[in-house]
């Protein structure tokens, strides 16, 4: 047994109980350095290679505790760790950790969402600070966020992709207006947000000046892998759920392989052959899902913005889809109800439509293809026009 994995053992052997304080513990597990392994020392991690990260979260799963894993799923602290300054870590990584400040993504514009090197928002330097004016919509959590990772042009002489740069824009001041939008599941979890002269620190840039769009790369994998294995960082997922209240309790992410056999036994469905088939074969998705989703992480590791994320986004996608029609079809006639009075049916309605967030959110369906066909199959780029032209010269997507 190796010296970390002895000391995890005697960690969980003196402070670990069922019983103890989920915030308590969250707290204890991050003070240690158990909860982000693969990170450097100096920031709440062990620096341990990828095998032995995957050792000790073993143990940790053994004994049923939770609290390792930040790591691969905490995209606002992995893109803090990878990207941020020292003062910026210093402020935020412990509290992303925590879970202890509310973030948002202001990535998407009205004409800029798949197409994401064309956004239009500005940042404009003022001595020690930029000044931004634009519009971002589809900004899940944006109400209730502190703070937003922001994507905003830096410089209109330069292709779309390179005058770009990263801040960690404060949400709570004059000249942020957020709006809600209503959801097809009735939800209004996201919004426009509309910016106007809003002000953010020099010091909150993230990376280099006009080098943005390698740090989304960076966050958009994060998103992916967590969207991939529907963990709770994902934002369109985060977004749903109270602070400090686990995603599954609020019923934000569906694990319909084991819901759903319950429901075939409650509704007298469990020895069809037809609907045993249906649930072996989501159960069977999810499995090969969560292998892939090893794999994306463990490329993530070495440094890679991985293809193999968008994978395992499109085939979270598509695992949702197939159980809220399974879902649907346990239920028959029934299913054609909705409202409070049949929560069976609320719920399965809700499910089909919340399985098109996953089709969306984080980059669509059509997106990842393009990335598998590009970077897995070896398929021939698409064409992209405007790519090597100063983007004040771009004249598609213009509002
Ligand atoms: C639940 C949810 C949460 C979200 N949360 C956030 C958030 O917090 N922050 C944020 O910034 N954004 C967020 N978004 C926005 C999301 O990232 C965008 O909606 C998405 O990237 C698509 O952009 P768009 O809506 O502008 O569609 P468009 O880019 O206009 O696409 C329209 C259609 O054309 C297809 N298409 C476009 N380009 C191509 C191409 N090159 N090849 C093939 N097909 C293509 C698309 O797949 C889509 O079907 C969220 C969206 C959802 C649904």
């Amino acid at each position: 047994m190796s010296d970390v994995v002895a000391e995890a053992r005697a960690f969980l052997a003196e402070h670990w109980s069922p019983s103890v304080d989920p915030d308590e513990w969250r707290e204890r597990v991050i003070d240690a350095h158990w909860a982000a392994l693969r990170w450097p020392s100096q920031w709440y991690g062990r620096d341990l290679a990828d095998e032995q990260a995957k050792e000790v979260e073993a143990v940790f799963a053994e004994a049923g505790a939770p609290g390792p894993g930040q790591d691969m799923y905490n995209l606002w602290a992995g893109t803090m760790i990878a990207f941020g300054s020292d003062e910026l870590k210093r402020l935020f990584v412990r509290r992303l950790l925590l879970d202890d400040v509310a973030m948002c993504l202001l990535y998407s514009e009205p004409g800029a969402g798949s197409d994401l090197a064309g956004i239009r928002t500005t940042a404009v330097r003022d001595g020690d600070e930029w000044v931004v004016s634009g519009q971002k919509v589809w900004t899940s959590g944006a109400r209730d966020a502190d703070f937003g990772m922001l994507i905003a042009r830096t410089d209109w002489d330069q292709p779309k992709h390179r005058g770009i740069t990263f801040f960690w824009f404060p949400m709570r001041q004059p000249g942020v207006e957020v709006r809600p939008l209503r959801q097809a599941t009735g939800d209004a979890r996201f919004n426009e947000v509309f910016i106007t002269d809003a002000r953010v620190p020099a010091t909150h840039m993230v990376g280099e000046l006009n080098k943005g769009w390698w740090v989304l790369q960076t966050a958009l994998a994060y998103e992916r892998i967590a969207m991939g294995g529907a963990r709770r960082s994902a934002p369109t997922v985060a977004a749903r759920a109270p602070k400090g209240a686990t995603a599954a309790a609020h019923g934000d992410i569906p694990s319909p392989d084991i819901s759903l056999v319950k429901l075939a036994q409650t509704m007298g469905r469990n020895t069809d052959p037809a609907v045993r088939q249906e649930l072996a074969r989501l159960h069977c998705l999810r499995m090969v899902n969560g292998l892939n989703g090893d794999r994306a992480k463990a490329a993530a590791d070495t440094g890679t913005s991985s293809p193999l994320a968008s994978l395992g986004k499109l085939a979270m996608a598509n695992i949702l889809h197939y159980a809220g029609r399974v879902q649907g079809h346990l239920l028959g006639m029934e299913g054609t109800l909705d409202g409070d009075r049949f929560p069976r049916s609320r719920d399965a309605n809700y499910s089909q439509l919340n399985a098109y967030f996953f089709s969306i959110g984080g980059g669509t369906d059509q997106i990842q293809r393009n990335i598998i066909g590009e970077r897995i199959l070896g398929l021939p780029k698409e064409p992209e026009v405007d790519r090597e032209v100063p983007f004040r010269e771009v004249t598609v997507g213009r509002m």
